[in-house]
């Protein structure tokens, strides 16, 4: 093959120019994710340390090597910091530097003792087991996104894997001493062909699972309320997006009463403190499979599948009281607010959720017209 070490080099320098560029506008189209930062740092590391290799390759002078080795493995060190960024938000400081350290040490105690070749050995050693170790921690969080991150974990095995093949290489070839002789065979030419396609790989690959990530987080912010936390009307249609509510399902749609007066009365903010309260409330009544949701204003859903009658007017009722008796404080004085509720529950399979919905509205219109602050509910045959 027509493949000089120096062109090599150049390509995968080259690969590591466009990636950091890459890496550094979706940073700065998305600041909060600063792990694509802290690789793109990697990248700028990776590179000097190729810039390092290529004064190495022409002067063989092992200081030259072990500066180039040291940049590649503290580059390695630091993209776990960017792994642990990526996967926790936090960069571990301690870690890094006690993986930076433990990696470099070897490298220059073998090279200041005049051991160029073990020197070597150790730069690709060193460089496998950072690699692999960085491609398992991707592969334990692949359920992110299990296809670019299971990429990932691979190039970085692949990466992994043409350093060792460089580790037996020169530990077959020139053990301890170089000679003057740069290692120049067919595992370093792997290597640094290996070098070009996992750092684009990588680098596109980044950019996709954060891109993923941002959709994921437009896509759950929609269907969420923000004053109140609870899931919006949007995420209630959602959940029953084939048409129907599945047998047993109780819905009880809850209107906070007079709630027009009590904002006249006391202010807007104060009804959002009110109705905070009141999501609040329902969040602790609810059970891991039942859905508190605003439907708007100052009305409110609980879903509660597998659910009977009386459970759901239990549950409604244990609702009412607990709001009628929670106190809330508007200029030092105590203020309370009460709900009325309707009742409804799935009784035969096939009913939409409108119906539903609207049976459970009847419901609470009756709550509203016998005096407010009470539970009322519809039979299957109403509405
Ligand atoms: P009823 O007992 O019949 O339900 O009377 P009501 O006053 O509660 O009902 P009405 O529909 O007349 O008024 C609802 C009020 O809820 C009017 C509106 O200003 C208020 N509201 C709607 N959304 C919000 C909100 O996000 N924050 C605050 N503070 N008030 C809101
Ligand atoms: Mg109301
Ligand atoms: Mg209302």
């Amino acid at each position: 093959m027509g493949f000089d070490y120096n062109s090599l080099l150049m390509a995968s320098g080259a690969a590591g120019v466009a990636l950091c560029f890459t890496l550094m506008s979706s940073w700065l189209r998305e600041r909060g994710s600063i792990f694509l930062l802290t690789w793109a740092a990697c990248i700028a590391i990776i590179i000097a340390a190729i810039v390092a290799f290529s004064v190495f390759h022409n002067t063989v002078n092992v200081l030259h090597s072990m500066l180039a080795g040291v940049l590649l493995t503290s580059a390695f060190a630091i993209s776990y910091g960017g792994f642990t960024q990526f996967s926790t938000g936090r960069f571990e400081t301690a870690r890094v530097a006690l993986l930076g350290v433990v990696s470099a040490a070897p490298i220059i105690v073998s090279g200041a003792l005049g051991f160029d070749g073990l020197s070597f050995v150790f730069i690709n050693l060193m460089s496998a087991l950072l690699l692999g170790f960085c491609g398992y921690q991707y592969w334990t969080v692949r359920a992110e996104s299990p296809g670019p991150i299971t990429a990932i974990a691979a190039l970085h095995w692949m990466l992994t894997a043409s350093y060792v093949f460089c580790v037996v290489a020169v530990a077959l070839e020139t053990p301890l001493y170089l000679n003057g002789r740069v290692p120049d065979n067919w595992a370093e030419a792997l290597n640094l062909m290996v070098s070009v396609i996992a750092l684009t790989g990588i680098g596109g690959l980044f950019v996709t699972v954060h891109q993923e990530r941002i959709s994921r987080r437009h896509r759950d912010a929609s269907l969420i309320d923000p004053l109140t936390g609870l899931s919006n009307r949007r995420a209630l249609f959602e959940r029953f997006s084939e048409g129907h509510v599945p047998q047993g399902t109780g819905l009880v749609v809850l209107d906070l009463d007079d709630f027009k007066g009590l904002n006249d009365r006391h202010g807007h903010a104060f009804g959002d403190t009110v109705l905070r309260s009141f999501a609040r409330l329902l969040v602790e009544n609810c059970r891991g499979e039942d859905m508190a949701v605003r439907l708007g204003g100052e009305e409110f859903v609980l879903v509660l599948p597998g659910s009977s009658t009386t459970q759901a007017l239990a549950l409604a009722e244990r609702v009412r009281s607990a709001m009628g008796r929670m106190i809330h404080t508007a200029d030092a004085q105590p203020v309370t607010c009460t709900v009325s509720a309707g009742v409804a529950v799935a009784e035969r399979p096939g009913l939409s959720l409108d119906s539903l919905i609207r049976k459970a509205d009847n419901a609470l219109y009756l709550s509203k017209r016998s005096g407010r602050n009470r539970v009322s509910q519809t039979t299957s045959t109403a509405a």
